[in-house]
C-alpha cells in the first residue's frame, strides 16, 4: 500500500508543535506493516539545506507566482518529496511568518500551492510513483483534498487528520480566483465558508475519511462548545470521523536511558529517581522537604488552562504540595505566575522558556504533572509523564481523558489507576485533583502502585500505526474498481 502524505511539518527537519512528531513518526510505525508513506513537504530553507542532489522529479514553469520543482529524497530516514518554490518558501523566519512572529500575508497562497502540488503527485504527475491513498494534516495541506476532488485524482481515496481545529485557515473570497480551481468550487458543499475560502473546511468536505488525535476530541468537535464554527460541518461528516490517540517516541522516552536525567530509572528502581527530584528543587529553588513537587511543562496561553491554574496557586501551595513550572507563552500570564513564585518563596518556581532538557529531568523527578487544557487533542506530556512515573494530573477532556486512568477508589482497587482527572476545568476542579493527589502521595504502597501502573502503558505509535492501515484498508475498500 502506498500513502502519500501531505503536512507542512515533519520532525526532526521542521517543527511547531506536535503535528510534525505524528507525520515524521507515522511513516517509520507503518514501514513495519507492509504500508509505504512519502511525504510531500514544503522546501523551507532548513529543509533544502539538508541535501544535495538537487534532482527534480516534476517541474512547474508557474506555480502561485513562480517556478517551482518538487524533488524526490531520503531524509532523516523519511521517503521525502520536497516542493522547491523559492518564492514561497525560501524565507527566514518561521514556517509561517517572519522572525517577529507575524504571519505571512500569502500563506494562502504557499499552502495552496503545497496543496496543489500533492493533488498534481496524487494524479499521477510523477512517473513511477501513484499512490493507493492521500493523507492531508491540517489547513496548510487540506487543499489538497479539494484539488484533487476537483481534478485528476477524484477517485483516489482521502483522509483528513486535524490536529487542532482551532487553527482553520480561513481567507477572504477575494483568492478564489487564484486557487485554479472550477468556479463550481466556490460553493456550500466545496471550499466556500461563511462568505470566503476555508482551507480546513474544504478538506473536511472532500475527505473521504476525517480523523483527529483522540477519541473524545472527535466527538467534541461535534458540539458547538468544541467545534469552532465547523461543528454543524464535522456532524454532517459524523459517520466518517474517527479518533485515533498519537504515540509518543519511545526511544527518545526512555528513563531507563534517557541522557537529559541526572538517575536513570525503571518502574522496579522508583527510587532512582531523587536525584532528578534533587536537580528540580535546586533549579526551581524549592525547598528540600518530602512533599509531591507538581510540575507544569506548558505553553502557557488559555487553552492550556494556564490562566487556571494562576488562580489555583494558592490553594495548591496549602495542601502542602510545591510546583515546578516551566513555560513561556501569554506575557500576562508568564507574569502571574512569577508573582505567584514571589508570593510563595520555596514552594512555587518558575523558569520561563523553552527548555528540552530540563522538561526530561522535571518528568524524571517530579512526582506529578498537572495539566488543566480547556481543549486538548491529543496532548504530549500526560504521556511522558506516563512513562516517566510522573503522574498526570488532567483536566478530563479530548485525549487527556482517553489516556489516563482516574485514580477512584475502584480502579486503585483493581489495580488500573494511572492519574487523576478533574472536570470542570476550574481552580475548584483543579484544587480537588491536587487534594487527592496528595492523599495518595502520603501512601507510598498506592502512590508507587500508580506510578508503575501508568509507566506499564503501551503508548508506542505501533498501536496507533495499527488503527491507521484499518481506516486506510477501509478506504481502499470504498475505492470504484
Ligand atoms: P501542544 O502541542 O498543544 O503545545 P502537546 O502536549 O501536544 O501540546 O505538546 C507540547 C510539547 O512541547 C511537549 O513535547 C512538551 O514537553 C513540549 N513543551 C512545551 N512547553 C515546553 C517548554 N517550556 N520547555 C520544554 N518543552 C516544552
Amino acid at each position: 500500500m502506498q500513502v502519500l502524505s501531505v503536512t507542512p511539518e515533519i520532525f526532526p527537519l521542521i517543527k511547531t508543535g506536535g503535528l510534525a512528531d505524528v507525520t515524521g513518526a507515522l511513516p517509520v510505525a507503518l514501514a513495519a506493516k507492509g504500508v509505504t508513506m512519502r511525504t510531500l513537504i514544503p522546501g523551507f530553507p532548513m529543509v533544502m539545506d539538508a541535501f544535495n542532489k538537487k534532482k527534480s522529479v516534476y517541474k512547474y514553469p508557474l506555480l502561485q507566482g513562480g517556478k517551482a520543482s518538487v524533488h524526490s529524497v531520503q531524509l532523516a530516514g523519511l521517503d521525502l518529496f520536497v516542493l522547491d518554490a523559492p518564492h514561497l518558501f525560501d524565507r527566514p523566519g518561521g514556517p509561517y511568518g517572519n522572525a517577529a512572529g507575524a504571519d505571512w500575508p500569502d500563506n494562502w497562497r504557499r499552502f495552496a500551492a503545497l496543496s496543489q502540488a500533492g493533488a498534481d503527485i496524487a494524479g499521477g504527475a510523477i512517473s513511477g510513483y501513484m499512490p493507493d491513498i492521500v493523507h492531508a494534516h491540517d489547513w496548510q495541506s487540506a487543499m489538497t483534498l479539494a484539488y484533487m476532488r476537483y481534478g485528476k485524482a477524484v477517485g483516489t481515496p482521502s483522509m483528513m487528520t486535524v490536529h487542532n481545529l482551532a487553527f482553520q485557515g480561513q481567507f477572504g473570497a477575494g483568492i478564489f480566483g487564484e486557487l485554479g480551481l472550477p468556479t463550481a468550487a466556490m460553493a456550500l458543499d466545496g471550499v466556500e465558508y461563511y462568505g470566503g475560502v476555508g482551507f480546513l473546511k474544504a478538506g473536511l468536505q472532500a475527505a473521504w475519511a476525517i480523523t483527529t488525535v483522540s477519541p473524545t476530541y472527535a466527538q467534541e468537535i461535534r458540539s458547538p462548545e468544541f467545534g469552532m464554527g465547523l461543528d454543524g460541518l464535522i456532524n454532517m461528516r459524523s459517520s466518517d470521523l474517527y479518533g485515533i490517540v498519537n504515540g509518543i517516541d519511545t526511544a527518545i522516552w526512555n528513563p531507563e536511558t534517557d541522557k537529559h536525567l541526572v538517575s536513570n530509572y525503571t518502574a522496579a528502581s522508583l527510587k532512582a529517581r531523587a536525584p532528578n527530584r534533587a536537580a528540580v528543587e535546586g533549579r526551581f529553588g524549592l525547598d528540600r522537604d518530602g512533599s509531591p513537587i507538581v510540575c507544569v511543562v506548558s505553553r502557557l496561553t488559555w487553552q492550556k488552562g494556564m490562566d487556571i491554574l494562576a488562580t489555583a496557586v494558592d490553594g495548591i501551595v496549602a495542601t502542602g504540595a510545591r510546583l515546578a513550572i516551566l513555560g513561556s507563552g501569554d506575557a500576562g500570564l508568564e507574569g502571574a505566575l512569577l508573582a505567584a513564585a514571589a508570593r510563595h518563596r520555596g514552594r512555587i518556581g518558575v523558569v520561563v522558556g523553552y527548555d528540552e532538557g530540563l522538561s526530561h529531568v522535571m518528568q524524571g523527578g517530579c512526582d506529578a504533572i498537572v495539566i488543566p487544557s480547556r481543549f486538548e487533542p491529543c496532548g504530549l506530556t500526560q504521556l511522558y509523564g506516563l512513562r516517566y512515573g510522573c503522574v498526570p494530573v488532567v483536566a478530563r477532556t479530548g485525549g487527556l481523558a482517553d489516556t489516563i486512568i482516574d485514580a477512584n477508589e475502584a480502579a486503585i482497587a483493581a489495580g488500573v489507576a494511572t492519574g487523576f482527572q478533574f472536570a470542570p476545568s476550574d481552580g475548584g476542579a483543579l484544587l480537588h485533583a491536587i487534594r487527592r493527589l496528595a492523599e495518595a502521595h502520603a501512601s507510598p504502597a498506592i502512590f508507587e502502585a500508580i506510578q508503575r501502573q501508568g509507566m506499564k502503558t503501551d503508548l508506542s505509535w505501533d498501536r496507533s500505526a495499527d488503527k491507521y492501515v484499518e481506516l486506510y484498508r477501509l478506504l481502499l475498500s470504498k475505492r470504484v474498481a
